[in-house]
């Protein structure tokens, strides 16, 4: 886990790698968050209490998924947002979802859209404008402050 890396907007070639490339250049935490679709522990991300004006991008390939601005405080220990970035924005591959049946109830799993990274989940108890709740593992992602 960490919020230090740089911000590495556009960097196209950090996708395609091999699962031995990915294991080199993550984290053990963000290895098991992106590529082997982990949780982690509820509370356990600094970036829960990251309230500053910033971008949160994939941890994997720097691609910016979550503007701080539909961050909120959602109570579980993950951070949380009630909308992404939207693809069409320029500068961003956005995320993208599919169905994830590990539980007996299917959800829906949130990854990036340009490495194909695990960032979390998406829930329909978020508040307005969209009723989403992304709730993320903080592991996944990579803060940057705006100046
Ligand atoms: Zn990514």
């Amino acid at each position: 886990m960490t919020i230090s890396n740089p911000f590495r907007s556009g960097d196209k070639r950090e996708a395609g790698k091999s699962d031995e490339e990915w294991r080199r250049d993550l984290t053990p935490e963000q290895y098991a968050v992106l590529r082997k679709d982990a949780t982690e522990p509820p509370g356990s991300s600094p970036l829960n209490d990251e309230k500053r004006a910033g971008m949160f991008a994939c941890a994997g390939c720097g691609n910016p998924v979550f503007p701080s601005d539909t961050k909120y405080e959602s109570g579980t220990g993950w951070p949380s947002f009630y909308a992404p970035l939207p693809s069409e924005e320029e500068g961003t591959d956005g995320v993208e979802t599919k169905t994830d049946f590990k539980l007996v109830v299917p959800r829906t799993e949130v990854h990036c859209a340009r490495c194909g990274g695990h960032l979390g989940h998406v829930f329909n108890d978020g508040p307005a404008p969209t009723g989403k709740r992304y709730c993320l593992n903080g592991a996944a992602l990579d803060f940057t402050p705006h100046d």
